[in-house]
């Protein structure tokens, strides 16, 4: 199989600490109102404990992108390493992309009038760095794998609350949160 690059979401340990969003937001300087990673806390209906679980999310980097399809001047391309660029500086800030996307993840600039979205770093992975987000990560819950050689049996692609769009084949695999092992004294 091709080199495809992609995240690796362990919400197993993932504590919500915004660590990545941020690490995403000082490489890039987004400006305000902008995030391209966000954490989400899954709702009661999907993990039913005090202790909250979280997924940390951003562009799926897809096998076949919609904001590529849709793109009318072609500000996409997707890199041999399974990377989804956009090349902000070619956008006229239509919106095709944003409505397109079924995980939300380009975002409107209000002051560039522009899309834009995660890079997976491509800069820093040129460079062997890892990206931002995933070398923050204090609790290694955030991490890049390759699914040409990804080979994790727990892993899944469309976990509970996260959209089902096989078509896109979006490149995010997860690890799912684990409600806790509950002991009861049975002497009382
Ligand atoms: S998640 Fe959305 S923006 Fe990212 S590659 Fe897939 S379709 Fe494009
Ligand atoms: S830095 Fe790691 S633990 Fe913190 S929110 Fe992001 S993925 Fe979760």
């Amino acid at each position: 199989m091709k080199k495809r690059l992609g995240f690796y979401v362990d919400a197993k340990r993932c504590i919500g600490c915004y660590t990545c969003a941020m690490a995403c937001k000082n490489q890039y300087h987004q400006v305000n109102g902008v995030v391209w990673r966000d954490i989400y806390d899954l709702k009661e209906e999907l993990f039913p404990h005090r202790e909250r679980a979280f997924y940390s999310l951003a562009c799926n980097h897809c096998e076949n992108p919609t904001c590529l399809e849709v793109c009318p001047v072609v500000a996409y391309y997707k890199r041999d390493d399974g990377v989804v660029v956009h090349e902000q500086e070619k956008c006229i800030g239509c919106g095709n992309c944003i409505r397109s996307c079924p995980y939300g993840a380009p975002r409107y600039n209000p002051v560039e009038k522009r899309a834009e979205k995660c890079s997976l770093c491509w800069q820093r992975l040129d460079a062997d760095l890892l990206p931002a987000c995933v070398l923050s990560c204090p609790t290694d819950a955030l991490q890049l794998i390759d699914l040409a050689t990804f080979d994790e049996p727990n892993a899944v692609q469309f976990p509970p609350g996260y959209p089902r769009m096989r078509r896109l084949n979006p490149s995010t695999r997860f690890r799912m949160a684990e409600m806790p092992k509950i002991y009861r004294r049975e002497d009382v």
